[in-house]
């Protein structure tokens, strides 16, 4: 099978580059995916699969029948938009419209998407069950995959893979991760109301200013005496008014900041532990406060028995020495996590980096991909897919 699956993967590569560089140069911004799901669905039905569109507003569902339908259902998920950013990369099929770009690498996702989807429709009388391929816009607002579990794209599904680029693995190989392999991402919103007066006489005053640095520092020192350093929070203020002139005590500040963890324990305790803080420090000068916590999306964590599916079936693959076990997670956020709700999954990190010039990272306006990753991509997905019912999970 992995050979019969390597075969049709290398004869669809051109196809699947052509698919990459078509997306690539005509990149839409989260929740506008309109062209792109126009075209991930004529290339699904062309092929064979039945096709919903429209699914989480802009989405695309594909199925594809096996031998089984009353087996587990297998869902493949990946992502189809693009973010604001003015590519750089000098590419002959760069970006054709202004100011956005697939720096983010979810051109690859779909083309992969799409690729193991013609693989796995071509064997489909092999496969024992079904598979939903999910094509999910507006990850970068992490708003999509909620749309798309909305509609009930995770009926009856009993697992759930995914993939996404990384450029400090060099293509042809993968990575995974056993465990978190990403954050939780929250947003903080601190407001101080002190009162207003004289830049000379702050006794008269209440310095909303003075306290929201104290805030600020009091929060970062806290946590590294307070919280357990081997489960990390990041908790960084990106922005921060107040104010209307030097010689005015200012009476109010807005804080503004994001909460990176990624034991869900840890997160849990955070919103009370910040706002006793704060509370502290307010209560202490006498000014008023409001915390709002917003919780974004959860941590992604991997299932033990798929990220084993999944190291297995690129080792078999691609041997050892192309499988990199990833011993750290990441502290960004993705949305991936919310179908883990409804049922185990894992995503692997497809290798996309150059050997020979420099890799930029993820959201640059110079990052670029080895399409060489492209097929590693597919027949690692595809012959995962087709194990995920040799055994019981
Ligand atoms: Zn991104
Ligand atoms: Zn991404």
């Amino acid at each position: 099978m992995l050979s019969n699956i390597k075969h049709l993967a290398h004869k669809l590569t051109p196809l699947l580059i052509d698919i990459r560089r078509h997306l690539h140069s005509h990149p839409e911004l989260s929740g506008q995916e309109y062209q792109t799901a126009a075209y991930v669905a004529g290339v699904l039905s062309a092929h064979g699969l039945s096709v919903q569109e429209g699914v989480g507003k802009v989405g695309v569902v594909g199925e594809l029948r096996g031998q089984n339908a009353v087996s587990r259902l297998l869902a493949i998920r990946t992502d189809m938009d693009a973010l604001p950013i003015q590519e750089r990369t000098g590419l002959d099929y760069a970006s054709q419209h202004s100011k956005i770009m697939h720096a983010c690498g979810h051109d690859v996702h779909t083309a992969v998407g799409l690729g193991t989807a013609l693989v796995l429709a071509q064997v489909a009388q092999e496969l024992l069950g079904n598979v939903r391929f999910l094509f999910q816009p507006a990850e970068e607002l992490a708003e999509g995959a909620a749309w798309m579990i909305q509609d009930g794209v995770m009926d009856k599904v009993t697992a759930i893979l995914s993939l996404h680029v990384f450029p400090s693995i060099p293509a042809g190989s993968v990575g995974i991760r056993y465990g978190a392999l990403t954050a939780a991402a929250d947003d903080l919103e601190i407001t101080i109301h002190g009162e207003s007066g004289h830049g000379a006489r702050p006794h008269e005053a209440i310095d909303a200013i003075w306290i929201a640095s104290q805030v600020i520092t009091t929060l970062q020192q806290a946590i590294s005496r307070t919280q357990n350093p081997l489960r990390p929070v990041v908790l960084s203020i990106g922005q921060i008014q107040g104010g209307r002139a030097p010689n005015v005590i200012a009476d109010h500040v807005q804080l503004l900041g994001t909460v990176r963890t990624l034991h869900p324990e840890t997160r849990e305790k955070l919103p009370a532990w910040i706002e006793k803080i704060v509370a502290n420090i307010c209560g202490s000068y006498g000014a008023r406060y409001e915390v709002n916590y917003g919780r974004g999306v959860p941590s992604v964590q991997n299932n033990l028995a798929l990220s084993q599916l999944l190291e297995t079936a690129a080792q078999e693959a691609w041997g050892k020495e192309r499988v990199q076990i990833l011993t750290e997670p990441s502290l960004g956020a993705e949305d991936f996590s919310l179908y883990l709700e409804h049922a185990p999954g894992s995503m692997f990190r497809l290798g996309v980096g150059h050997k020979d010039k420099p890799n930029y990272p993820l959201h640059h306006p110079q990052f670029e991909v080895d399409e060489s990753s492209i097929v590693t991509g597919v027949v690692t997905m595809a012959y995962a897919a087709y194990k995920y019912w040799q055994q019981s999970y």
